[in-house]
């Protein structure tokens, strides 16, 4: 997915607060408004507009909708315009505050709208819907002013809009990029023990059991002493590719200096049997001799709400049974794990 993309749901989400005050600022101005109105005055137009904002709001915090909820920002600013162009256009004596109005719409909205396209769109149709109950006597002759008004307003909210959303683009991709490293293993490019965990620890508490292996790699110091340590660090890296390309876990890391974890969901024994043989037999030819090398696993089955610590108590015991057994094997509840042959 395009980094842009994938930073619009986390601008989004900063973005919110700022855009529902600023909404409910909005709603209690024209409220108030309406409150000063001559009870006469208040008509169905009115009323709908109220109504039509109060729902446009309440929709625009909920909408899970990213190009709906981009709409409904438009849609907010183009009523509310709607609503003060109507009130002025029925008080002769308002049409002095037409201006200050469109000019605070145009500027105070610019930070609010995830593109500049959007906020563009909404500072022009500000003007749009406003300019006209302006032409008043009090403007007469002097539109070139209101021109130039018009074409700051929206020049500063232009200006404004960029500068804000590109410094808070490059923040959130700082952000993303530190994110990955602190949860990516330097050599291998998998998760690392900390990201594992917090990913295990998420497992447990989601209501869904499982099976955690944990895997070491054997004999491997002596793999480090007799061929260096460049090789050590190929045969870990073949390691996470075998992990990568085993089918069906949930999520794997490197845990330790030759250790990996990797977790599978649904308490089906078979399938996760299958899965440990499997991926041992990958790992057997994964690198040509005379480098080739071995695994050991434990597995342990996990419940919703286990302990963490005590499931890897659990499968660091199997493995030091599948250790004792002669290595290159798995053991699951004390046992070593036999092919089921058909
Ligand atoms: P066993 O079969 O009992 O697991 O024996 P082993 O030799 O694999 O285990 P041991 O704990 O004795 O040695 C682990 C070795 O892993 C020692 C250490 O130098 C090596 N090691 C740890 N991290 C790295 C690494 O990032 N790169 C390389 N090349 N070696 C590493
Ligand atoms: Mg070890
Ligand atoms: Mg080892």
């Amino acid at each position: 997915m395009p980094t842009n993309l994938k930073l619009r749901p986390r601008m989004r989400g900063l973005l919110s607060p700022a855009v529902t005050q600023a909404e409910w600022i909005g709603i209690i101005a024209w409220i108030g408004m309406l409150l000063i109105q001559p009870a006469l005055k208040l008509d169905i137009y009115m009323l709908g507009l109220t109504v039509g904002l109060l729902a446009v709001c309440r929709l625009h915090a909920v909408t899970a909708n990213f190009l709906l909820w981009r709409m409904l920002g438009v849609t907010y600013i183009v009523l509310l315009s709607v609503g003060f162009a109507y009130i002025v256009r029925l008080n002769e004596e308002l049409r002095l505050y037409g201006l200050p109005l469109a000019v605070t719409l145009a500027v105070g909205s610019a930070i609010l709208f995830i593109s500049v396209q959007d906020y563009l769109a909404s500072a022009l149709l500000v003007w749009l819907i406003l300019w006209p109950p302006m032409q008043a006597d009090i403007y007469a002759g002097t539109e070139v002013y209101l021109l130039m008004f018009c074409a700051s307003s929206v020049s500063i909210g232009f200006i404004l809009s960029y500068s804000y959303l590109k410094n808070l683009r490059s923040v959130l991709l700082v952000e993303s990029e530190f994110r990955a490293l602190a949860e990516t293993d330097y050599l291998t490019s998998i998760l690392n023990r900390r990201a594992f965990m917090q990913s295990f620890e998420k497992l447990l508490g989601g209501g869904q059991g499982g099976y955690f292996i944990m895997l070491d790699i054997d004999s491997f110091k002596e793999k480090n002493d007799l061929y260096g340590h460049d090789v050590g660090d190929k045969i870990l890296r073949a390691m996470a590719v075998c992990l990568k390309n085993a089918k069906g876990s949930h999520s794997f890391g490197r845990i330790g200096g030759e250790e990996f974890g990797v977790l599978l969901q649904g308490d089906d024994p078979e399938l996760a049997c299958d899965f440990a043989l499997g991926l041992l037999q990958a790992i057997r030819c994964s690198v040509a001799a005379p480098h080739n090398y071995t695994c050991s696993a434990g597995m342990a089955r996990f419940s919703p709400g286990d302990e963490l610590s005590a499931v890897l108590k659990m499968a660091d015991k199997n493995l030091y049974g599948a250790k004792r057994n002669g290595k290159d094997c798995v053991h699951l509840d004390g046992a070593l794990l036999q092919p089921v042959v058909a």
